[in-house]
């Protein structure tokens, strides 16, 4: 099972899938900067997209704390050295995407599963739902002695 980006998994030999990643920025303060975890930020004059504050992850711990730590999120192009985030997916990737299918197809013994095996944005629900459906299905093709297959989600 392999669940890092699937260019990455066969060297880059057919070229670089292009990512979105991101920079963060910590700041802290004192009490309660934003009173929720996460706040989003759609307007184009804003240079960040979110701020996590994360004392609001465990609401239950909140009383311990009276300093708060923040993050804002500042969204830019990932280059080769940067972590691989979001997929950017427009028509250029589509198409090494496809070859990347093919080649993926064509390699016996490992199945690419996940956000980046196989190149889709997944939120955390849709992530654990597949993961699940995965294993669902791995137990039935080993019971009955069948390979695995290369994905066990389409990732186009
Ligand atoms: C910046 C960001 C913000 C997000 N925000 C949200 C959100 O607000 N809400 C939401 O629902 N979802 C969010 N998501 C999506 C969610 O976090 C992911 O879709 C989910 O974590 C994907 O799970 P995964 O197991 O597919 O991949 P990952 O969580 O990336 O796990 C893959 C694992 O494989 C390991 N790995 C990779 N290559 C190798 C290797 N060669 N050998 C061994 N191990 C390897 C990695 O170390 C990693 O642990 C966000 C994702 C990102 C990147």
């Amino acid at each position: 099972f392999y669940t890092g980006p699937i260019d990455r998994y066969f060297n880059f030999r057919l070229g670089r899938l292009g990512y979105r990643t991101l920079s963060f920025e910590r700041f802290e303060g004192d009490g309660d900067y934003q009173g929720t975890a996460v706040m989003n930020y759609c307007d184009e004059d804003v240079p960040y997209t979110r701020i996590s504050e994360h004392k609001h992850f465990a609401p239950w711990e909140q009383e311990k704390f009276s300093r708060t730590v923040c993050f804002r999120e500042f969204s830019r192009l990932a280059g080769p050295d940067d972590a691989p985030y979001y997929p950017i997916r427009l028509a250029g990737e589509k198409r090494l995407l496809n070859d990347y299918i093919a080649l993926a197809r064509s390699t016996r013994g490992v199945s690419f599963l996940g956000r980046l095996g196989t190149y889709r944005y997944l939120d955390m629900d849709v992530t654990i739902t597949e993961a699940l459906a995965a294993c669902d299905r791995m137990d039935t093709l080993l019971s009955t002695q069948q390979e695995l297959p290369p994905f066990f989600t389409d990732p186009v």
